[in-house]
């Protein structure tokens, strides 16, 4: 019987235990147990009521510039206990500080970013969507779409992956617009967001009743909403196919934004040859994106799309790159990746490989025995794995099947029509990558693909530098894909904003039609 008490949750403006043992979080290098965590006997409906109320109605006074200045404080708090972070990214992700910085520094800097961005705003509530314009010919009667926040709460769901992006990313973009958050990250990792939200409230930074926080199962959560609310979810597409499809959420309509999983992709273009420096490039990326996290980034590279004559030597150059990644407890110094995030995952990775596997050739698959671990069984370690497409002309699962770790697979094609097809078969992703010295065919290939992508990466020696890499959500740049991948647009500037304003349009006389617009930001349409 373990000894530890269950993490109080943080509803209706204090910390409030949960009832029963609670549910284990466990360091995925070694299996001890590290926090409990339960939402049983949390009254949803009160917690939820509570912070439309006092949260909203608080952050609704406030102007744009406030709410900046308040995430930048958030910003400074979390910056201040930047340390015992990165700890726990390792003792409950089982991060290397490689990965912790990718979740928790990402956090920070995408808090920083609102920040910076919503005091452009400037000292207004609202926003306008365009001038005010006359409505016939007479120019008396004028219209203007202006936007004020929804008067719900912000319902964010989170995914095991990045308790510290996906917490903040979501949260800095509420409390701008000015709609308070109840927040509830993935329950295996959640120690890392509940510590930095504990902090947050602790610091007396946002207003009462803005930020609240329920670690464990979801329960009747989802019972609770009203038609003003929103809902922000991040995880896999059955689970957001279960939040979409939930009574409530029919019945209530409030607003739903889902990031799902995907099948990104990188495209080798036909004139990258293997001394090429975009070859190097090339696998560098791939390398990057199936290693960091463990490879368990919604982003990451899986189909690795090349010129049939270069499944060879790409998959000479992967396997060799591959090889010099050493595995195993983040705590080691040489160690460049640890394990995934628990045993439970650990056993459905093998699951959806063992899918790809039946149609697939293994081309790399790193040796077992060479996990740096004192107890390497205790650990949840997958080691890298390439596979290669049998007939990428048939090949299925390679489309269907996310693979949640280091896990990606090589696919040929005969021309950009073909590969843009390939590319289209994930029934649309988060992001695919094109890396090409010919810019005629970058060109190409970013229009074929736009519309199957919520964002194209065109790569080429000139931007190695800049690069930020495949899988790096930029806060300016829009955040989600089409279909599989949620249909969501989580970020993108201020115009993420969107999702959290309801925009209406106002008719009437052109002085005050005119006077209200001038009371308001103006806004970039989404
Ligand atoms: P998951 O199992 O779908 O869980 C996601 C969240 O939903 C968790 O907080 C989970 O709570 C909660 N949840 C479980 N059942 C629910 C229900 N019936 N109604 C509402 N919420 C429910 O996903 P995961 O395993 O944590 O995360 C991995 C997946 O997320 C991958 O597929 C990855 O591609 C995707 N992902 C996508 C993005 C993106 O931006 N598109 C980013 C990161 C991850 P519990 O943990 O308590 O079960």
């Amino acid at each position: 019987m373990s000894t530890i008490s269950p993490l109080p949750n943080f509803v209706g403006g204090r910390w409030t235990a949960g009832s029963g043992p609670g549910e284990s979080l466990v360091d995925p290098t070694r299996g001890t147990e590290l926090a409990r965590v339960t939402t049983d006997g949390v009254d949803f409906g009160s917690a939820l009521a509570y912070a439309r109320e006092v949260g909203g109605r608080a952050l609704r006074a406030m102007t744009f510039a406030q709410r900046a200045a308040s995430l930048d404080a958030v910003a400074s708090v979390l910056k201040a206990n930047r340390a015992k972070y990165g700890v726990i990214a390792l003792e409950n992700s089982g991060n290397t500080e490689r990965d912790a910085s990718f979740d928790i520094d990402g956090a920070i800097s995408t808090i920083r970013h609102f920040s910076k961005a919503g005091a452009s705003l400037g000292e207004f509530r609202y926003v306008r969507d365009g001038e005010p314009f006359a409505l016939g010919r007479d120019p008396s009667l004028e219209a203007v779409h202006l936007a004020a926040p929804r008067r719900g709460v912000g319902v964010h769901i989170n995914a095991f992956n990045f308790p510290a992006w996906g917490t903040w990313e979501k949260a800095a973009v509420s409390l701008l617009a000015g709609v308070p958050v109840v927040t509830k990250p993935a329950t295996a990792t959640a120690l890392l967001a509940w510590e930095m939200v504990r902090d947050v409230i602790e610091a007396r930074v946002l207003p009462e009743g803005s930020l609240s926080i329920v670690c464990g199962g979801v329960r009747d959560l989802l019972d609770h909403v009203e038609s003003e609310d929103v809902i922000a979810f991040t995880g896999s597409a059955a689970t957001a196919a279960r939040v979409r499809a939930h009574a409530r959420v029919i019945e209530r309509n409030p607003r739903v934004n889902c990031e799902a999983d995907s099948l990104n992709a990188i495209v080798l273009g036909p004139d990258v040859h293997p001394e090429a420096p975009e070859f190097a490039q090339f696998i560098d990326e791939i390398v990057r994106e199936m290693t960091l996290k463990a490879g368990q980034k919604c982003t990451a590279i899986r189909r690795i799309i090349v010129p049939a004559e270069m499944i060879g030597p790409s998959a000479d150059a992967l396997s060799a790159a591959l090889a010099t990644v050493p595995v195993g407890d983040p705590r080691h110094p040489d160690v460049a990746m640890g394990p995934v995030v628990t045993k439970a995952q650990q056993a459905m990775l093998g699951e959806a490989a063992a899918q790809l596997r039946a149609e697939a050739a293994v081309v790399y698959e790193g040796p077992r025995d060479a996990v740096k671990s004192e107890e390497p069984e205790r650990g949840a370690f997958f080691m890298p794995l390439l596979f290669r497409a049998a007939d990428s002309s048939t090949a299925r699962a390679v489309h269907e099947v996310e693979a949640f770790g280091p896990v990606a697979t090589l696919l040929s094609y005969l021309d950009a029509e073909g590969a843009a097809e390939l590319v289209a078969r994930g029934r649309g992703s988060l992001v695919s990558s094109v890396v090409s010295a010919d810019r005629r065919f970058s060109a190409k290939m970013a229009l074929s693909v736009a519309a199957v992508n919520g964002r194209v990466l065109l790569l080429d020696e000139t931007v190695r530098k800049a690069n930020p890499g495949h899988g790096v959500v930029v806060p300016s740049c829009i955040h989600g894909g089409p279909g599989r991948a949620g249909g969501g647009e989580e970020l993108g500037g201020l115009r993420s904003l969107w999702f959290y304003l309801q925009r209406s349009a106002v008719q009437g006389p052109a002085g005050i039609v005119r006077e209200l617009a001038d009371s308001s930001a103006l806004l970039a349409s989404p």
